[in-house]
C-alpha cells in the first residue's frame, strides 16, 4: 500500500550557489488567498510530479513561493538589457524569482511574486490576465514545435492588482531551460570581474551548449551554437507568424528558447509591417523586424565575450564579426527549410524552383493580405486540387501560382503538420482571458484544448480557426502589465 506522503519538489540551488554576484535572495510576498487556476498535468508528469500534491495546499503554496522546498535558495536574478535600444545597466527580476533548479536541470521559476530589489518603480506584481496569457501562448508554442519556456501553473493570489483598473492578482509558475539571458551576460560584462564573465560562460556551456567545451576556442563556439539556436527560433516564429513584440536582450536567452510572452501575439492578416505592441511606437519589434533585431541583440551578445575569446580584442571582435556575419545566412536555410514544409515540397525539388516558387509567394502574400495562418492551411486542400478554400482568402489571384506549384507534387500529408490550423488568435484570447478574470475559466480551458493541438481538426471548432470579424477593433498588447 502506497502512504499518503506527499511527494515532497526537489529543488537544488545551484544558481544561487554558483553566481551570488548575480542574484539577491529573496522571499516571496504573501499571496492571502491562493487559488489554483491552471495546473500542466502533462508537464507535471514529465517532471516527475505529482499532481494531487501540486492541487494540495503544499503545492499551491509552493507555485505562489510562499511553501520554500528544503534545499531551495530563491534569488531575484540580476541582469541588465539593451530595451528598445537604450541600454540599462540594471534591470533584473523585478517581479520574479528563481526558486531553484528541477531534478532535471531546468529552472523553476515564479512571475507575480511581489517586488523585489530590482522592482525599481513597479509593484512587484501580475494579474490573472497576463499571466493566463503566457500560459495559453508559451503552451501552444510548445505545441507548435518552438522552443519555449513551459508554463506549469497559475494561481490567483487572491490579491487586487492595480492597473488601469483592480484587477485579480495572479502568480505564473513557468519552467525553462534557464533563464541566462543576453541580459546576464551584459550584467556580468559590466562589473569588469573577468572571472565571474568566465564562470558564466562555463555555466551556460555545460547547460546549454555542451559540445562547445571540447572547441577549439570553446566561448567563440558558444556564440556560434547561441546564433545558430537564435536563427532557427527567429525562423519558426517567422514561419507560424508570431510577434515576440518586446525583443530586448533581456528577453533573448541563451538556450534558445522563446521568453516572456507579454506583448506577443500571432499575426492575423499577413504584413510585414504588423506591430500589436502598444509601446512600439517605431515598430522596432514588428513582424518583419524580428530577423535583423535578433541579429543586432546577439551583436550585444558577442560584446561580451570579447575577454573570453582572444587576449587581442581586435582578433576577438574579428573572430565574433565573422561569426555573426553568419546569422542572415543560417536564417534563411532554417526559414526557407520551414517554408518548403509548409508547401509539402520534397527533397527532389531542386532549391532553385523551389526559391522561385517561395519568392513568387511572398509577392502573392504582399498583393493580398490574407489571414495568414487560414491561407496555408487552405493550401492542404488545394494540394489535393480543391482551390475553393484559398479562394475564400485571395479570390482567383493565386491560380497561376497554384497550378506552378502543384505541378511540383506538394505533398498534403506533410503540409497538414506544418501548417496549424488553430493558433492562440487575439480575439479569442481576449475573450478567454476576459472571462477568467471575472472567474469563468470554461473559455480558456475550451481555448487550450484546441490550441494545444493546433494540427488537428476537430468538429464543432470551427469558430477557433476562424479570423477576427471583420469589424473587430484593431488588437492592441502591453508590456508588464
Ligand atoms: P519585460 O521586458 O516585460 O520582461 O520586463 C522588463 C523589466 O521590468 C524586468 O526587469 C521586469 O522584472 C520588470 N518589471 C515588469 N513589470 C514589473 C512590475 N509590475 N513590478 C516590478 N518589476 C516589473
Ligand atoms: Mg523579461
Amino acid at each position: 500500500m502506497s502512504t499518503s506522503e506527499p511527494i515532497a519538489l526537489e529543488l537544488t540551488a545551484r544558481y544561487a550557489t554558483e553566481f551570488p554576484e548575480l542574484g539577491v535572495p529573496w522571499k516571496a510576498a504573501e499571496a492571502s488567498d491562493p487559488r489554483l487556476l491552471a495546473l500542466n498535468e502533462s508537464l507535471a508528469a514529465e517532471l516527475g510530479l505529482d499532481p494531487e500534491y501540486l492541487r494540495g495546499v503544499e503545492g499551491v503554496r509552493l507555485f505562489t513561493g510562499n511553501h520554500v522546498p528544503d534545499g531551495a535558495t530563491p534569488v531575484a536574478q540580476a541582469y541588465a538589457g539593451h530595451q528598445f535600444g537604450g541600454y540599462s545597466p540594471r534591470l533584473g527580476d523585478g517581479r520574479a524569482l528563481l526558486l531553484g533548479e528541477l531534478p532535471d536541470g531546468r529552472d523553476l521559476h515564479l512571475k507575480g511574486s511581489g517586488r523585489t530589489p530590482f522592482a525599481r518603480g513597479g509593484d512587484g506584481l501580475a494579474a490573472v490576465g497576463p499571466m493566463l496569457r503566457e500560459y495559453l501562448i508559451s503552451e501552444a508554442m510548445h505545441a507548435l514545435g518552438v522552443p519555449t519556456t513551459r508554463a506549469l501553473a497559475v494561481v490567483a493570489t487572491g490579491d487586487t492588482v492595480y492597473r488601469e483598473t483592480p484587477l485579480p492578482g495572479a502568480v505564473l509558475a513557468r519552467v525553462a531551460a534557464s533563464h541566462l539571458r543576453v541580459g546576464t551576460f551584459q550584467f556580468a560584462r559590466s562589473t569588469d570581474d573577468g572571472e565571474l564573465l568566465r564562470r558564466l560562460a562555463d555555466h551556460a556551456i555545460a547547460r546549454h551548449h555542451p559540445h562547445a567545451a571540447d572547441a577549439e576556442n570553446p566561448y567563440l563556439e558558444l556564440f556560434a551554437s547561441v546564433v545558430g539556436a537564435q536563427a532557427d527560433l527567429v525562423a519558426r516564429w517567422m514561419l507560424l507568424g508570431f510577434i515576440h513584440g518586446v525583443m530586448n536582450t533581456d528577453n533573448t536567452t541563451i538556450s534558445g528558447e522563446t521568453i516572456d510572452y507579454g506583448p506577443c501575439a500571432f499575426m492575423d492578416t499577413f504584413d510585414p509591417a504588423t506591430v500589436f505592441s502598444s509601446i512600439d511606437t517605431g515598430g522596432r519589434y514588428a513582424y518583419a523586424n524580428q530577423p535583423p533585431v535578433m541579429q543586432w541583440n546577439l551583436a550585444r551578445f558577442a560584446e561580451t565575450l570579447v575577454p573570453l575569446v582572444d587576449p587581442e580584442p581586435e582578433e576577438a571582435v574579428r573572430l565574433l564579426t565573422e561569426v555573426l556575419n553568419s546569422f542572415p545566412e543560417r536564417y534563411q536555410q532554417a526559414w526557407t527549410a520551414g517554408m518548403r514544409d509548409k508547401l509539402g515540397l520534397s527533397a527532389e525539388v531542386p532549391d532553385a524552383e523551389a526559391n522561385d516558387l517561395i519568392e513568387e509567394l511572398s509577392r502573392l502574400l504582399n498583393a493580398t493580405r490574407p489571414d495568414y495562418t487560414g491561407f496555408f492551411r487552405a493550401l492542404g486542400a488545394a494540394a489535393a486540387g480543391d482551390n475553393a478554400p484559398v479562394r475564400e482568402h485571395v479570390g482567383t489571384l493565386a491560380e497561376g501560382w497554384l497550378s506552378k506549384w502543384r505541378a511540383l507534387g506538394p505533398d498534403q500529408g506533410s503540409m497538414s503538420r506544418a501548417n496549424p490550423l488553430y493558433v492562440p488568435r487575439n480575439h479569442l484570447v481576449e475573450e478567454a482571458l476576459d472571462a477568467a478574470t471575472a472567474g469563468d475559466m470554461g473559455p480558456f480551458t475550451d481555448l487550450l484544448v484546441v490550441v494545444t493541438d493546433p494540427y488537428t481538426e476537430r468538429p464543432g471548432r470551427e469558430r477557433y480557426a476562424q479570423p477576427a470579424p471583420p469589424d473587430a477593433a484593431p488588437h492592441v498588447t502591453y508590456c508588464g502589465t
